[in-house]
């Protein structure tokens, strides 16, 4: 079972893992929220390996009709609301989803495991986590498997409280779980939302581009490819109760991302240089605001070989097509 496959990550990984794992039958339960978007799986949609469920991952009955139904035996655990703005505003649903949301598929999943312990039906518990729930770093430093917890949004906090639920599902019932905490994934399929695709929208719109306070805040950027090959070595070859850590290795600042952007842009739409980074703006700080994420990888390229392979001057390119075309289709 993948939960929130119709979102920006889950409708990435979905159609590599159908792809490398040629027995995986796959299926995805997503509600179908603002963020969720079945477009993102046309690709998809008429595998006979594939079936996608509409509902939410807090419904009890279904999460275990669907258990006993598809003989579900692993879970890849997408499903959350992952916009920190909107938690700010009403964080009600993130506790639900989050945190109701991650216990009601860990107590199906330690039902199937409890019951089954003979014949080991259920093998895999794969929970996908933020950096964020490390805080906040100052100018130098990084996040790691280490990092003790720092919570500083409503959001963070919900992701926090999961991982250690999921944390405590393996160490009380022995649980087969793994949980990865990755940093800022970008790339085609994310929602509008989101600070690169909210750059290239507006851009592309010839409208004010909104950049919080005075763009110093640092984020580790990480192509939404790369994680899907991240998630991929997790969940195969991932030690049975540990954490890992994946970023992108390519930091940036939220203003040098919003001119690389524009020179982009110019570039492919034939504007003069500098002119779409005329369109920035500064706006009123978000509460909170983290000013550093940064990540140590070094967990994951020793143990499971995995290093990003996509720069982000590539992957932006990559990025700004997809939104080219997308909206020219609109
Ligand atoms: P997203 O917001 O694009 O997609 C979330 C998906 O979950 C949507 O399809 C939505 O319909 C579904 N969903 C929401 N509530 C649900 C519910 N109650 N029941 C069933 N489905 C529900 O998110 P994303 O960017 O793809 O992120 C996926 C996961 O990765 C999340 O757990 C997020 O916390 C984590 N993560 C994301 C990033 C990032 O940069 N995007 C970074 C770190 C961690």
């Amino acid at each position: 079972m993948i939960t929130g496959g119709a979102g920006f990550i889950g409708s990435n990984f979905i159609p590599t893992i159908l792809e490398s794992m040629k027995d995986a039958q796959i299926v995805n339960l997503d509600k179908l929220t603002y963020a969720g978007d079945l477009k993102n799986l046309e690709s998809v949609s008429g595998n006979s390996r594939y079936t996608f469920i509409q509902g939410d991952i807090c419904d009890r009955k279904l999460v275990a009709d669907i258990f006993e139904t598809h003989e579900v035996n692993n879970v890849i655990h997408f499903a959350a609301e992952s916009h920190v703005d909107n938690s700010i505003d009403s964080p009600a649903t993130f506790i639900e989803t989050n945190i109701i949301g991650t216990f009601v598929l860990l107590e199906t999943a330690r039902e199937k495991w409890t019951q089954s312990q003979e014949s080991r039906t259920f093998n895999r518990f794969h929970h996908i986590s933020t950096d964020e729930v490390y805080g906040s770093l100052g100018a130098e430093g990084y996040f790691s498997e280490a990092t003790p917890y720092a919570p500083n949004s409503p959001y963070s906090a919900s992701k926090a409280s999961a991982d250690f639920l999921v944390r405590s599902y393996g160490k009380t019932y022995d649980l087969n779980v793994v949980t990865s905490n990755c940093s800022n994934n970008y790339g085609p399929g994310q929602h509008d939302e989101k600070l690169i695709p909210t750059i290239i929208r507006k851009a592309l719109a010839g409208e004010a581009i909104p950049i919080y306070g005075n763009g110093t805040n640092v984020r580790d950027w990480l192509y939404v490819g790369d994680h899907c090959k991240a998630l991929e070595l997790v969940f195969s070859n991932g030690k049975d109760g540990e954490t890992y850590a994946i970023g992108g290795e390519d930091e940036m600042s939220n203003l040098t991302i919003a001119n690389t952007i524009c020179g982009i842009i110019d570039r492919k739409t034939g504007r003069p240089p500098g002119s779409s980074a005329g369109q920035i703006e500064f706006v009123q700080d978000r509460p909170g605001h983290d000013y550093r994420y940064a990540i140590d990888s070094a967990k994951i390229t020793a143990n499971l070989g995995w290093k990003p392979e996509v720069s982000l001057q590539q992957g932006l390119e990559l990025t700004i097509e997809w939104y080219i075309d997308k909206y020219q289709k609109v």
